[in-house]
């Protein structure tokens, strides 16, 4: 592999893509350092460049619940991709797709494939307040909705790490109509508000869970007033159990968002909702929407795929996997006297450096802009052990992960909290 090192395409890359990455967390800015540049990913781990091997808790940030290059999932990609990559006319592997997302939540009657979770969560939005006729919309800070205008308010996640409490080039205009609440607070609902978005686990500010209640009060808050209730599941969604956070809190919203896992690694977002909300999309509806690589013939391969693996019992693995991974790391800490938490929902683990879990954005950034994580975050890979550069990221086991990885991981964080 001559003289390419993780350094060397580091320097090439600033040169022609800005901060040399096409995601600005990827850069490494909040942990400092330099990147390790991906040449292959296999079950559990990836290897940079440089020929070395790291147990991955990244997972692309969610997508590659089952693994890296998963067998099954490549299979159906070379296959998909031997019969064309994409064509402008529908699929018989999109109704297949579709029909499998709509069996599992109650309530979703049919849902729209696009090709990320922005375009998912600000094409709902559109289709929200063409349902309602209403133009404000509510989101709670420390919630992640991707980078659209309207959303990028407090945001949470990759926003909170550049230290910027939106975006510049987002006018005041397209921020005019919407509300930031404080998360785990149900506020107040008038009959200008067309949806309440939520992350129903927030999961771009660490890994924080709806406080008792919350999400019922969301729900009966927005009858109240007529207004529309928007999960953004595009990480809970076929992560939490079979039928995402609606499934799991027992509340049922109007509009669901997917992405990340829904594509099998491929770009893939969807949005769905019941017969008569989706009814105002068009081509039915006038409220307009379209993509070219829509519902992609390798993504949806490769989603359908990834769904079909994840069965009532491999959410009862990964869950224990994440169990095990989570009560480790936290005993560790605590042998340690490191002052941490790892809070666990289901298969879904987070990291607080602090005394206490976070309850919302406030208390998250507190703890997450302490100092420690970078440390903790260095300290782990240089034992082989991929986390997310940035303290306001989950972790993510996957199923590929067997406890031959999680017990190297728990050794590694009981060195590594001796040392924080
Ligand atoms: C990642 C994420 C998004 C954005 O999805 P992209 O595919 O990155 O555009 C939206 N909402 C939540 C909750 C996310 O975690």
């Amino acid at each position: 592999m001559t003289d390419t090192t993780n350094a060397s395409l580091f320097e090439r890359a600033q040169a022609v893509i800005p901060g040399g990455v096409n995601s600005p967390v990827r850069a490494f800015g909040s942990v400092g350092g330099t990147p390790y540049f991906v040449e292959r990913g296999e079950g559990p781990f990836v290897f940079d460049v440089e020929g070395r091997r790291y147990i991955d808790y990244v997972q692309s940030y969610g997508p590659a619940i089952l693994g890296h290059a998963h067998p099954a999932v490549i299979a159906s990609i070379q296959d998909a991709a031997s019969r064309g990559t994409s064509y402008g006319a529908p699929t018989e592997n999109e109704v297949l797709i579709a029909e499998e997302m709509c069996s599992r939540i109650d309530g979703m009657d049919k849902v729209r494939l696009v090709s990320s979770g922005t375009e998912a969560t600000m094409s709902a939005i559109r289709l929200a307040r063409g349902t309602t006729g209403r133009d404000k919309i509510i989101k709670f800070a420390g919630n992640y909705h991707g980078h659209s205008d309207s959303l990028l308010v407090a945001g949470g996640s990759g926003v909170a790490q550049q230290g910027l409490v939106g975006s510049e080039g987002v006018t005041p205009g397209a921020v005019a109509d919407t509300v930031v609440a404080p998360f785990n607070v149900v506020p107040e609902i008038d009959e200008t508000v067309a949806v309440v978005c939520v992350e129903p686990v927030a999961a771009n500010m660490g890994l924080v869970g709806p406080a008792p209640g919350f999400l019922e009060g969301l729900r009966a808050a927005c009858d109240a007033a007529g207004a529309l209730l928007m999960f953004d599941e595009v990480i809970t969604g076929f992560r939490l159990c079979r039928g995402g956070a609606a499934e799991w809190y027992g509340v049922k919203p109007d509009i669901w968002c997917f992405g990340k896992v829904i594509g099998g690694g491929l770009p893939m977002g969807a949005f769905g909702a019941s017969n008569e909300v989706m009814g105002n999309l068009a081509p039915l509806g006038g409220v307009y929407q379209a993509g070219t690589l829509s519902g992609n013939p390798l993504a949806t391969a490769a989603g359908l795929t990834a769904m079909q693996h994840l069965t009532v019992e491999a959410y009862e693995h990964l869950t224990a996997i994440a169990t095990k991974l989570a009560d480790g790391m936290q005993a560790a800490f605590n042998d340690a006297g490191v002052a941490a938490v790892v809070p666990r929902i289901g298969p879904l683990v987070g990291l607080f450096f602090g005394d206490t879990a976070p309850h919302d954005f406030d208390s998250a950034k507190v703890i997450c802009d302490n100092g420690v994580y970078p440390r903790f975050f260095h300290g782990m890979l240089d034992r082989g052990i991929t986390l997310a550069p940035g303290a306001y990221e989950a972790i993510f086991p996957s199923l590929a992960h067997t406890d031959a990885e999680i017990d190297e991981t728990i050794a590694a964080v009981a060195e590594v909290a001796t040392l924080l």
